[in-house]
């Protein structure tokens, strides 16, 4: 089954960044509410990341790194539904298969913490004592050490950690009421507190984004009550430009997503406003009925699948449009 795990882990773990959005996910879907992340050169040494979730219980240590077992899905048309961020019971499989991986962890409900460890595809299933606070540490080192291959893609430690800065930075966009902390070679990048207030809110998007956008945009907050759609967050001014990094984040349901549809919305509502290739800037929250979006399109997740395409499409663009328009130079 290990062969199986380092085949599959192709798909989920392509990079250190890959490694810490499984786990942050995870994190978050333990009802963490504090998570800790260190890294060293870029996460290919080193990622250590540490919550103050549900645990996992000692008997169950063992079944999270195997391939397939998932605690998420009670029944099939859970799948209609889902959600948790991760439903696959690959991820810590696959990671574990090319890395040398300690879980540590100490469920909410026991006296004491335990301890597995892997290295690459030898599975070390012994399960040992070990001291730590009530949630989870996951701890990988030395990424694709036994798969050489896969590590010559890998690009410098700056490149590397500039791709997991973006996903912690999208986790901590989708969950403001979670602190995070990041550091990188022991100096702290990101240290956010949880956000509770909509001032709160808006202090951790400055923090992220920077204050030159929190300054230049418009919050907006429409909900359409037929349709029980409702986008809400922040727009770029048209004074506030980047063409170089973009600064885009479209979130349904608290999730990430790069949707074709949603794009075009957007272009469509910021059309007369943009020129000389000028992108626009957004932080934006989409809720729906979870049972009008699929999230189980691919893997990695970043795509959705609207059951009802149109109404999304259209309800997007003329808010946007609307609000856009109100304030064109
Ligand atoms: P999935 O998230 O798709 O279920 P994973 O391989 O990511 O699969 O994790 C396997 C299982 O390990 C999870 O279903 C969960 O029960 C447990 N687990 C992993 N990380 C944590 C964590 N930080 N806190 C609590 N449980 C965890
Ligand atoms: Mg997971």
């Amino acid at each position: 089954p290990r062969l199986a795990n380092q085949i599959a882990a192709g798909e989920v773990v392509e990079r250190p960044a890959s490694v810490v959005k499984e786990l942050l996910e995870n994190s978050l879907d333990s009802g963490a509410s504090q998570v800790e992340i260190d890294v060293e050169q870029g996460g290919i040494k080193l990622i250590r990341l540490r919550d103050n979730g549900d645990g996992i219980e000692r008997d169950d240590l063992p079944l999270a790194l195997s391939r397939h077992a998932t605690s998420k899905i009670l029944a099939l048309e859970d799948l209609e539904a889902v959600g948790s961020l991760g439903f696959r019971g690959e991820a810590l499989a696959s990671i574990s298969s090319v890395s040398r991986l300690t879980l540590t962890s100490r469920h909410s409900g026991a006296e004491n913490a335990w301890q597995v460890q892997t290295e690459g595809r030898d599975m070390e299933t012994s399960v040992t004592p070990a001291a730590h606070p009530q949630g989870t540490s996951v701890e990988v080192r030395d990424l694709f050490f036994n798969t050489p291959a896969r590590r010559k893609f890998l690009r410098t430690e700056q490149t590397e950690f500039k791709h997991l800065e973006e996903v912690v930075k999208r986790l901590a966009l989708s969950r403001s009421d979670v602190a995070f902390s990041l550091r990188h070679n022991g100096r702290v990048i990101h240290q956010l507190r949880p956000a509770r207030t909509e001032a709160e809110h808006e202090r951790r998007i400055a923090t992220v984004c920077g204050p030159a956008f929190i300054d230049q945009s418009l919050s907006l907050d429409i909900a359409a009550e037929a349709s029980g759609l409702r986008l809400w967050g922040w727009i770029g001014l048209p004074t506030f430009s980047r063409s170089q990094a973009d600064l885009q984040y479209f979130f349904v349901n608290g999730r990430i997503i790069r949707d074709k549809l949603v794009a075009h919305a957007i272009r469509q509502a910021y059309q007369d406003v943009l020129f000389h290739g000028r992108h626009p800037a957004f932080v934006l929250y989409l809720e729906l009925d979870p049972k009008l979006v699929d999230v189980n399109v691919h893997p990695t997740k970043h795509e959705v699948r609207f059951r009802e395409g149109r109404l999304v499409h259209d309800f997007i663009f003329r808010t946007l449009h609307r609000v856009i328009a109100d304030v064109r130079p």
